[in-house]
Order: C-alpha cells, then sequence, then structure tokens
C-alpha cells in the first residue's frame, strides 16, 4: 500500500507511535503527519556497510529477486516469500542506533534481493530518511523497471525524488549473454539507465567480472560506451568476481552454476576496468562532435 498522509492529530492513547516511541514522537510527527508505513520483507539488516555506497552505511537487504545470476553471493535472497516483515520506522530506529558511524559522508542503502520490487516500501523508508537528511541509496539490477506500467512509474518517480544515488548493477550489455547470465532479458534494465539519466539521479554503474564469462573486452567497450551516454553516471565499480557465496549454494542445496571459476585477479581487473573507461570516453567524444 502506498502511504498514505493525513494531518497530524496526535492521540496518545490510539496512535501506535506515539504510544510506542513516545521519546521519539518529533521524528514521525516532523512534518505534522501520521504516515501509514508499508512493512518490508527484509532478509537482514547490517549496521557498518562499507562497499554499498559512499561513506559508512546501514545496509537493508530486501527479500526476493526475480533474476538468478550464475554469480550471486546471495541466493538465500531469492524467495518472494522469505525473509521478515519489518516497518521502515523500525528499520531507521536501528539506523539512528548508530547515527555517530555515519557521518562519514554515508546513509541508507537499500540492497537484495531487487529492492524496486519494493517501491512502497523504499518510499516510505526514504520518506523518514529525507526528514532526517538522511543520505539515500538504492542498489538495483534494474529488473523491475517497467515503463509501460503507468502506476508503477507513478511511484517511481516519488522514490527518485527521495534517492540521492542509485548504484546499478549491469550484469551484461549483450541481450543473450545477459539472459544467459542472468535468466533475464536487459532491454528494461538498459531503459532503467535512460530513466535515471533523464530524471537527474545521481548513478553509479556496477559491474561484476568473472574470468571467461563477463571479461570479454568488446562487450567491455560496449558496455561503457553505452553508460558514457549516460548524463548522471558518477562512477563505475569494476567488481570483482569471488567465491565467498559458494558455501550459501551447498548450504541450500543448489548446485553452483560456475562449479571452479577462479576469482578475478586484481591486475587483470584493473585493465578490464580501462576498457570500460576506453568505451566510455569514446561515447563522450562521439556525443561531444555531434553536440558541436
Ligand atoms: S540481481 Fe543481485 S540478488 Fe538478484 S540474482 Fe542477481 S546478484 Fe543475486
Amino acid at each position: 500500500m502506498l502511504a498514505s498522509y493525513a494531518p497530524l492529530i496526535c492521540y496518545p492513547n490510539i496512535c501506535r507511535i506515539a504510544k510506542v516511541r513516545s521519546t521519539e514522537q518529533s521524528v514521525y510527527h516532523l512534518n505534522r503527519r501520521i504516515i501509514n508505513m508499508t512493512k518490508g520483507r527484509i532478509h537482514s539488516l547490517e549496521s557498518f556497510g562499507t562497499v554499498d555506497g559512499p561513506g559508512t552505511r546501514y545496509v537493508v537487504f530486501v527479500q526476493g529477486c526475480p533474476m538468478r545470476c550464475m554469480y550471486c553471493h546471495n541466493p538465500d535472497t531469492w524467495a518472494m516469500t522469505g525473509g521478515e516483515e519489518m516497518d521502515p520506522e523500525y528499520i531507521f530506529e536501528q539506523y539512528q542506533h548508530n547515527e555517530a558511524f555515519y557521518k562519514n559522508g554515508g546513509g541508507i542503502t537499500v540492497t537484495g534481493g531487487e529492492p524496486l520490487m519494493q517501491v512502497d516500501f523504499l518510499i516510505d523508508l526514504f520518506t523518514i530518511c529525507k526528514e532526517h537528511g538522511v543520505h539515500t541509496c538504492i542498489d538495483s539490477s534494474g529488473i523491475a523497471y517497467r515503463p509501460e506500467n503507468k502506476e508503477f512509474i507513478a511511484k517511481l518517480d516519488k522514490l527518485m525524488e527521495l534517492t540521492d544515488l542509485v548504484m546499478l548493477d549491469i550484469k551484461h550489455i549483450d541481450p543473450e549473454m545477459h539472459k544467459k547470465i542472468t535468466g533475464q532479458p536487459n532491454d528494461g534494465i538498459l531503459a532503467f539507465a535512460e530513466y535515471l539519466s533523464e530524471k537527474g539521479v545521481d548513478t553509479w554503474i556496477r559491474h561484476v567480472i568473472v574470468p571467461n564469462l563477463t571479461d570479454d573486452d568488446k562487450y567491455l567497450y560496449d558496455l561503457g560506451y553505452f553508460i558514457g551516454g549516460l548524463k548522471t553516471l558518477k562512477a563505475l565499480d569494476a567488481l570483482p568476481y569471488h567465491t565467498m557465496g559458494k558455501p550459501k549454494y551447498e548450504k541450500l542445496g543448489i548446485e553452483y552454476p560456475l562449479g571452479d571459476t577462479p576469482p578475478m585477479e586484481k591486475k587483470d581487473l584493473v585493465a578490464k576496468k580501462q576498457v570500460i573507461l576506453d568505451g566510455i570516453k569514446a561515447r563522450r567524444a562521439d556525443d561531444g562532435k555531434k553536440a558541436e
């Protein structure tokens, strides 16, 4: 359910927020509204994320993802029905417990699973964050983007007004390879990147580089050429494939799709990232010529 707002009339006997959080009434009544929140289906919470956006971050892992990336290290977040339902205000309270740690330019990141499968929850959580000036970030594969669904787009527009940064994980630039690696098409994902560009939402592109799977120079260059056209591109994270998720597959009784594929060597990663950067540079040069 989308958040609904009403003018503040706070009755301590019937207002759950006032009753339960009497010392933090101002938190939820800051803009003189009572907000009916949508619960999130949450896999887990992490207090000190250091690789999930700028600064130190409170990280919310949502439950549920329609993708099946061969190298996913969180297969336990896939099921749409698992996890635990949590109120946005409860999650924000957890953030506040360690607020001092996030003063280094950090904030809250929602990752997963796929956050954009829970847009209503994100709107409510980020509404609270913005009322408190907390930096908000979504780490998404973009798979939930449905431009033909007007209701979804209206909610997404609202969410983007509350979002400081989107980290968009593009798994592969080639449609066929993308389908092979994730089980899903990439046209909506690339359209989502362009939507972010048009909306003026700061974007970091993330790309996991897996030996013999996503390390082909042609595709890396093409990826760079595509993202070089995004007006709001702020950073590129080339992430090395690692095998730390493997034990989770064993625990869940799922065959590990990448078998004995070795982790990505750091020196190779630097060279592969450079290929993407070359693509970005070429695209920007071409766009610059067209604009002349
Ligand atoms: S999108 Fe993320 S959570 Fe979903 S399968 Fe891929 S890596 Fe895993």
